[in-house]
């Protein structure tokens, strides 16, 4: 808890250690994304077990069979209640414009699921994730323009503000209302720019051209202080760390209760 700010991170995973994280880190509610099946139930369990802190999302991995995914998504909603999907193309090997994936996209909007898609690549000392080379071509967040344009209601997240593809992820938010960005992990990846930019610089850079009100905290090594330390006014730090999230997810009020608006 910190004094004065509600803090949802939007970007977490699903472990043991997250609450004891978020008890260290000031952070009042997370966001669950699953990467592979395994995770969903484990979000699905966590926040059954402490709803007031946890919001599970479901995981798709397109590169399979989809034919019945569109059916499988709604009763995660309907039985589970995940709030969105996390989108893993990096690994997955598929773009976000495929068609075969818009039947999914559809049921997203429908029902105002939250879409977020990993974006940038790291060298990571590994090349491989869940058995599959990591290629840059499918870290690039620029196909996501077709789907926002496609889908103008779809509630979309680029996470990592779009990793090394920050100046791609900013475009493509500035262009659409329907895009946002989330702020995980931007350590790592602002200390690989050139001229050296802070994560402080780096969001405030970012609410000045597509608005705070676009902008999702998410942690992976960036701590909230980040926000309040930025440039911004207080209503707009009070946004990004945990406002725009309470709004995007339909969640009641400014207090991360369980109480949910489906
Ligand atoms: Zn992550």
């Amino acid at each position: 808890m910190i004094e004065g700010f509600l803090v949802v991170n939007f970007h977490e995973h699903p472990s043991d250690w997250v609450l004891s994280k978020n008890e260290r880190m000031g952070i009042d509610m997370s966001v669950l994304l699953p990467v592979g099946n395994d995770a969903v139930e484990k979000a699905v369990r966590m926040s059954r077990e402490n709803p007031d802190k946890f919001i599970p999302f479901y995981w798709i991995d397109p590169s399979g069979d989809l034919s019945d995914e569109p059916r499988r998504l709604r009763r995660a909603v309907e039985e589970w209640g995940v709030k969105g999907i996390k989108f893993q193309p990096l690994t997955q090997h598929w773009l976000p414009d495929d068609r075969r994936i818009y039947p999914i996209y559809e049921v997203c909007a429908e029902l105002g699921l939250v879409c977020t898609w990993h974006a940038g690549v790291v060298k990571l000392g590994h090349k491989y994730e869940l058995g599959r080379p990591m290629l840059a071509r499918y870290a690039n967040p620029l196909p996501i323009d077709q789907v926002a344009f496609d889908f103008p209601e779809l509630k979309i997240c680029i996470a990592h503000m779009g990793g090394n593809y920050y100046y791609e992820a900013l475009v493509l938010a500035e262009k659409h209302e329907n895009i946002y960005l989330d702020t995980a992990f931007l350590p790592f990846f602002w200390r690989r720019i050139f001229p050296p930019a802070s994560p402080e610089m780096v969001i405030a850079h970012a609410a000045r051209i597509i608005g705070a009100e676009k902008i999702l905290y998410g942690s992976e090594g960036l701590w909230p202080q980040a926000v309040i330390q930025a440039d911004l006014s207080d209503e707009e730090k009070r946004l990004i760390l945990g406002g725009n999230a309470i709004r995007l997810l339909g969640l009641k009020g400014s207090h991360p209760s369980p109480g949910v608006d489906r």
